[in-house]
């Protein structure tokens, strides 16, 4: 964990959730807060020890690891916050998430904890892609849906805070199956990071990398190694149901998940991959004695 210096103005605290800062004159914004309290004070101590300024604070998506913080940050500055639109729904309504991983059944109480559901923030404004400006910064926004609804990576000074919209290869192997709402849109949302100009990215798990091209290629990779995997074992299987699916796949991949929240967190990823053959017309879906079933799609 360390405060490290992109160029004159662009900062991150490279951490388990990484969290930027940039500054121009009397502006400093604040790029996601970490996950609670005890993760953004270490950086809000490495502000006040450089005098460096905090007026904005943008949180890139709803995710708690990325904003849980963010309540202790309002709580002890005066800071003008931004989201994404749809993202500040939740972002005001912390419930939302468990909520809607549970399927809308109201959560057990085991999924009101920091890793679904962080304090509630004040957001003073929406934010939709293009440019931007957070006092005297000047930003460009890019929505790159596929890890959440809206998610949206911030370009500033040449530097792209690229939050979840890759995942350094680590990250990648430690998940095994990583978090996603929808492969074609994280597939789409990866192809088109590739063509944003930028001079040096920081994603929100991972290192700094002047050029991410490598890393970024590697996501799309691993997302279609995934996706040959899911469609040759429906192949195998002639019909499948939903639960069986995640079953399977998260005991090949031997995922780390002991309870519900964790087992949600993967049903969601598991049904993205699947959602993405049917986007692609390679399985169909029906449903068989109540059940939810996907088969490959004879040609
Ligand atoms: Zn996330």
């Amino acid at each position: 964990m360390s405060f490290q210096q992109i160029n004159t103005s662009c900062f991150y605290y490279q951490s388990s959730v990484n969290i930027g800062y940039v500054k121009q004159g009397d502006t400093g914004l604040l790029i996601d807060a970490g996950i609670d309290r005890s993760s953004v004070k270490k950086v809000l101590k490495e502000l006040r020890k450089r005098e460096l300024p905090l007026t904005h604070l943008f949180i890139t998506h709803a995710h708690a690891d990325h904003y849980g913080g963010g309540a202790y940050v309002q709580d002890q500055y005066n800071v003008h916050t931004s989201a994404p639109v749809f993202e500040e729904a939740v972002l005001r309504n912390p419930a939302l998430e468990p909520l809607y991983l549970f399927g809308g059944n109201d959560p057990l109480p085991e999924l009101k904890n920091k890793f679904l559901q962080g304090p509630p923030l004040k957001i003073d404004s929406v934010v939709e892609e293009g440019p931007v400006s957070f006092g005297e910064i000047s930003a460009d926004v890019f929505c790159l849906p596929g890890h959440s609804y809206q998610q949206m990576a911030i370009k500033i000074n040449d530097t792209l805070y690229a939050a979840d919209s890759y995942f350094s290869e680590e990250t990648l192997f430690k998940h095994r199956i990583p978090y996603i709402t929808d492969i074609s849109k994280t597939i789409e949302s990866l192809k088109r990071l590739r063509t944003l100009p930028f001079n040096g990215s920081v994603p929100g798990h991972g290192v700094f990398e002047k050029d991410p091209s490598a890393t970024i290629q590697s996501n799309l990779n691993y997302h279609q190694g995934l996706l040959n995997w899911l469609l040759e074992y429906i192949k195998e299987e002639g019909e499948v149901s939903q639960e069986t699916i995640v079953s399977s796949m998260c005991k090949h991949f031997d995922v780390h998940a002991p309870g519900l929240s964790q087992w949600l967190l993967y049903k969601t990823a598991v049904t993205a991959y699947l959602l993405g053959l049917m986007d692609k017309g390679l399985i169909e879906d029906r449903f068989v004695d109540y059940t939810w079933v996907f088969y490959v799609k004879c040609q």
